[in-house]
């Protein structure tokens, strides 16, 4: 699809004369009309939950727009547990999905009531023994080998970290029912960022089956099933969009197929997509500081790999347009880079964009998610600020930009000054 920024130059002047650059935006409307499709496409399922992966987005003023259109949160660790609880999110609008879980972690989201996804079989006794069995569980699959789906390989489940085997499963549950639980869940995520509408009916036909089989190995009643992350985004115009109705549609007919004849159609539904509810709905704006040409045409941006790490970390396309510039022809061939000491410091490789000059404003695209907060402070670079364009065009700054105070916060700096 064609990517066409949600801000024009003009509304970007106006918020970069109360908020300089760079920053992250989130588009309101946006995020609330596909919030919308998507329960509207699971609507068939009665205890359809999302549960946002709160590390794709950790700002409260999101996490809030999201609990307003009925999503629940996806934490895995006590700081996000923490932003869970601060923004009224109840122990059944948490899912605790962690692995290699510290003590400290386990027990705040025991106390909190969240759904606790167990990572592994060895944290049954883990559970007990640091804060207790509830008696709703959740247990994570991993089916091993590759997950192909047609011809396609989509990812590598059997190098992946997380979850159990089928009968890791099996006794993990066993145990679980020994010790006092009741109701249970089934977790997986085997692919992410899939543009594809088959990858969750895909996933749900396999998770659905399993299901049946632990009820007929165990007997245990299992009320729901959360089919994860990994509906992916369009970063490239020339991708297609996943289609969100598609995709529940096909999640509805191997529940008819599976569930329904196992007498097992009062499961539950959950998701615990990040990307997919924020992605495109996140630009980060930045303006041109430099130009520089030798034996190539750069750009340097005053926004830098800290404040969007995905394409120096997995070399991943974002698209970009130069505000004002947006109908201009794209015959000039530009690195368009950061100032960190790091040649993977590159937004983009040979890029065809229209002629840009210093002080032009650039947005890169599908930042909402995984952008911002994977940022960090190498070279001693600050965190940008974040702004919530709101429906009615105002914005609102929903995280100020760090400063060198916070950079320093740290440190004890007393031993230096003693007289
Ligand atoms: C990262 C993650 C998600 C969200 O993944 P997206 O690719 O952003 O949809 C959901 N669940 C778990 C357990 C995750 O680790």
């Amino acid at each position: 699809m064609e990517k066409k920024p949600f801000i024009t130059l003009e509304q970007a002047q106006r918020i970069i004369a109360d908020v300089p650059t760079p920053f992250h935006i989130y588009d309101e409307k946006g995020i609330r009309e596909n919030a919308r499709l998507l329960n509207k496409a699971f609507a068939w399922n009665k205890g359809y939950k999302e549960y946002f992966a709160v590390k794709a987005t950790p700002n409260p003023y999101i996490l809030k727009i999201l609990q307003e259109e009925g999503c629940g949160v996806d934490c895995s660790s006590y700081t996000e547990l923490m932003l869970a609880e601060a923004c009224g999110f109840s122990g059944q609008d948490t899912m605790f999905s962690s692995n290699v879980t510290p003590v400290e972690d386990m027990q705040l989201a025991a106390r909190l009531g969240a759904y606790i996804n167990l990572d592994d079989y060895t944290h049954v006794e883990f559970l007990e023994r640091v804060a207790g069995i509830p008696e709703t569980i959740c247990c994570r699959y991993n089916p091993g080998g590759v997950f192909s789906m047609g011809n396609d390989i989509m990812d590598n489940p059997g190098e992946a970290k997380y979850g159990m085997t089928e009968q890791q499963m099996v006794d993990a549950y066993k145990k679980l029912m020994a010790k006092g639980a009741r109701h249970f869940g089934i977790h997986a995520f085997l692919a992410s960022n899939t543009v594809s509408n088959e990858y969750y009916p895909t996933l749900a036909g396999i998770l659905f089956e399993l299901a049946v089989r632990l009820k007929e190995a165990t007997g245990a009643h299992i009320s729901f099933i959360n089919l994860s992350g990994g509906v992916g985004v369009d970063y490239r115009p020339e991708q297609p969009a996943n289609d969100i109705m598609v995709i529940g549609e096909g999640v509805r007919r191997k529940f008819e197929e599976i569930l329904v004849p196992a007498g097992m159609g009062d499961v539950a539904i959950f998701t615990e997509l990040g990307r997919f509810m924020l992605a495109p709905y996140g630009h980060l704006v930045s303006t041109v500081l430099h130009e520089k040409h030798t034996y190539k045409d750069y750009i340097g941006l005053d926004a830098c790999a800290a404040n969007l790490m995905r394409p120096a970390m997995y070399g991943s396309y974002h698209h970009i347009t130069v505000l004002g510039k947006e109908n201009a022809p794209c015959d000039h061939r530009y690195d368009v880079t950061g100032g960190l000491c790091e040649n993977n410091d590159k937004f983009a490789i040979d890029r065809m964009l229209p002629e840009i000059q210093i002080g032009d404003i650039l947005v890169l695209h599908d930042t909402g998610a995984h952008g911002f907060s994977m940022g960090y402070n190498y070279n001693g670079k600050l965190r940008s600020a974040e702004v919530l364009l709101r429906e009615d065009g105002s914005h609102k700054l929903i995280r100020r930009a760090e400063t060198p105070e916070d950079y320093f916060a740290t440190f004890d700096f007393t031993p230096f000054f003693k007289k």
